[in-house]
């Protein structure tokens, strides 16, 4: 079954459910925006995806061929100007909405999870560029990238260095020049090398000349695979990884530095690394966390089509044979898909409409950001891997062969709790900045300004927030073992809040509301359970 794009799914949560507006976008270019983005997803990138997981990516002479298709995909992408979508018209970018942007990029995600992610990472290449770059670099670089005639890269992980980047060992030598000669290995480097674009453009975390040891002696370059002069730069990918899906998605090791070092230039200030990447890592972090929406999103698809088609048991109303979806226990599975999918979709776009109102410069907005960036990626990609598995367990046997698809999605989704900081990471990052480090102000902010709740979602918000009182008083090993069902916790309450602002916006939505209600929320109140546990024990 193909992937659909729920485009009026998409507009009903923009506009009804978060009660998005615009000087510029009124309904009809909205509708008109997202219908062609659902033509290039559904007709172009969806019939891929089965293609990139069985053809996968292929590595020759530091060459990387990406799967027959992908390239010219790529080039209909950027011709339909979608890579330019959110950016600053200043450098070419179409200057809209990160809250339209979003539902956009989850066309690419539920059509191709393998191919969005190029442009994924790009995105975020292209914000630490645009924030910390000098005027040259961004004048060179960031028209391209946003065109997508170049793409950009995030140079993070090493053997030794993957959650704790404080002991990275790429270095970096200041050249007469100005630029610096970079040195070392990356690994993990995603779309670190393939066959779109001319160039690519690396953004590389290395240690800075003067060598101070830890996360403060880091900096940022930028490292192009060609030089201004056309000259090729001195980085080769020398690996790619075997890995349980995305397979088109080219996974590479990187060496810098096999002719003497690889060029690079200083973006930011020396020793500021860290920072100017935590743009592009919190960018990037919200996107996966679209990425595991939008892959729950295609399995629920997959999984209610097949449940209309296949027959097996008979009715115990009728005594005749059914198709599945009339299985009660089906029905279970099918509506928590769906359910955890809405609430991911809300969650998400609510986040991204902050991001916008946070770039105009509204404090609170930033603050919204910030606490719910942790929540997002973390809470709708742990999603995404129950519902692609509960996608398997609707098809039954055939879900476990690769017939169908529905297991490319679990394989694809596993992933998204492990890059861009694992989700034990995001955890420690929500209990620790997002809440202990102001005493609980954010969150107590956010869960107090709900306004009336009904009084299921009520009780747990009073619940949640006496968890978040006792969190911002833990000591930090306490907090870390309590992290993880805190998110959990408050991201399940999260949804259930936007279920429930959606059966405001529309009376059909109340058997999915009071669905999640009764059957995904009693999480939330297990988890602060957990959580308390874990901060008395
Ligand atoms: C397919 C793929 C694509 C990737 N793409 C990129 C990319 O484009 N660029 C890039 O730079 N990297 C990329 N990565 C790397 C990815 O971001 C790392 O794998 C991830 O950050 C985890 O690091 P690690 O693998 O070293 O795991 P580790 O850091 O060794 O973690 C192992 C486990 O220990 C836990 N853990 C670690 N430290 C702590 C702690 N302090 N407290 C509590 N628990 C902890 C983790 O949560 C995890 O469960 C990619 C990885 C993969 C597999």
């Amino acid at each position: 079954m193909p992937y659909t794009p729920p485009t009026d799914e998409m507009q009903f949560v923009l506009e009804k459910v978060l009660g998005f507006e615009h000087p510029e976008l009124d309904s009809e270019t909205i509708a008109a925006v997202l219908g062609e983005a659902a033509k290039l997803a559904g007709e172009v990138l969806a019939p891929l995806n089965s293609v990139g997981d069985r053809d996968g990516c292929m590595l020759a002479g530091g060459h990387v061929k990406t799967p027959a298709g992908f390239r010219d995909a790529y080039r209909q992408y950027c011709e339909g100007g979608w890579n330019a979508v959110p950016f600053d018209p200043a450098y070419g970018g179409q200057g809209l909405p990160w809250a339209l942007a979003f539902p956009v990029q989850e066309m690419w995600q539920g059509a191709n999870m393998s191919f969005g992610l190029c442009p994924l990472l790009n995105q975020g290449a292209v914000e630490a560029l645009h924030a910390h770059g000098s005027d040259a670099l961004k004048e060179t670089y960031l028209p391209k990238l946003i065109t997508g005639e170049w793409t950009g890269t995030m140079n993070l992980t090493e053997p030794q260095a993957g959650s704790d980047l404080s002991v990275i060992r790429t270095k970096a030598e200041k050249q007469g020049d100005g630029t610096y000669k970079i040195t070392g290995q990356k690994i993990y480097i995603t779309y670190g090398e393939h066959d779109f674009s001319e160039n690519i453009v690396h953004l590389v975390l290395a240690r800075s000349p003067d060598g101070i040891e830890g996360s403060k002696g880091l900096s940022l370059y930028l490292v192009p695979k060609f030089l201004e002069d056309g000259t090729r730069n001195d980085v080769v990918c020398t690996g790619l990884e075997h890995k349980l899906g995305i397979h088109a998605s080219p996974t590479c090791t990187m060496q810098y530095g096999d002719r003497g070092g690889a060029t690079g230039f200083l973006v930011g200030r020396e020793n500021e690394g860290l920072k100017c990447m935590f743009t592009m890592m919190n960018n990037a972090r919200l996107s996966v966390g679209l990425q595991g929406m939008a892959i729950s999103e295609a399995a629920t698809q997959m999984a209610e089509a097949y449940a209309l088609e296949r027959v097996q048991g008979v009715s115990l109303v009728t005594g005749k044979p059914v198709p599945i979806a009339g299985h009660g226990d089906v029905q279970r599975m099918l509506v928590t898909m769906r359910v955890l999918t809405d609430a991911g979709r809300m969650m998400s776009y609510y986040a991204a409409s902050h991001l916008d109102k946070a770039a105009a410069g509204d404090t609170e907005a930033q603050k919204i950001v910030e606490l719910l960036t942790p929540v997002v990626k973390a809470w709708c990609t742990d999603r995404a891997v129950e519902v692609a598995s509960l996608g398997i367990q609707v098809h039954g046997g055939i879900g476990y062969a690769e017939e169908t698809g529905a297991a490319q999605f679990l394989r694809d989704a596993r992933i998204l709790p492990i890059y861009e900081g694992t989700n034990g990471v995001q955890s420690l990052d929500f209990v620790f900045r997002k809440i202990a480090r102001d005493k609980g102000a954010a969150a107590l902010g956010w869960l107090e300004g709900l306004g009336p709740c009904d009084s299921d979602v009520d009780g747990v918000r009073c619940e949640l927030i006496s968890l978040v009182r006792a969190l911002s008083e833990a000591d930090p090993g306490k907090l870390s073992r309590a992290a993880e069902p805190a998110l959990q916790a408050f991201g399940t309450f999260v949804g259930a809040v936007f279920m429930a602002r959606a059966t405001s916006a529309s009376e059909e939505r109340k058997d999915a509301s009071a669905f999640y209600e009764g059957v995904i929320l009693p999480r939330a109140r297990a988890a602060i359970a957990s959580a308390a546990y874990l901060l008395d024990n």
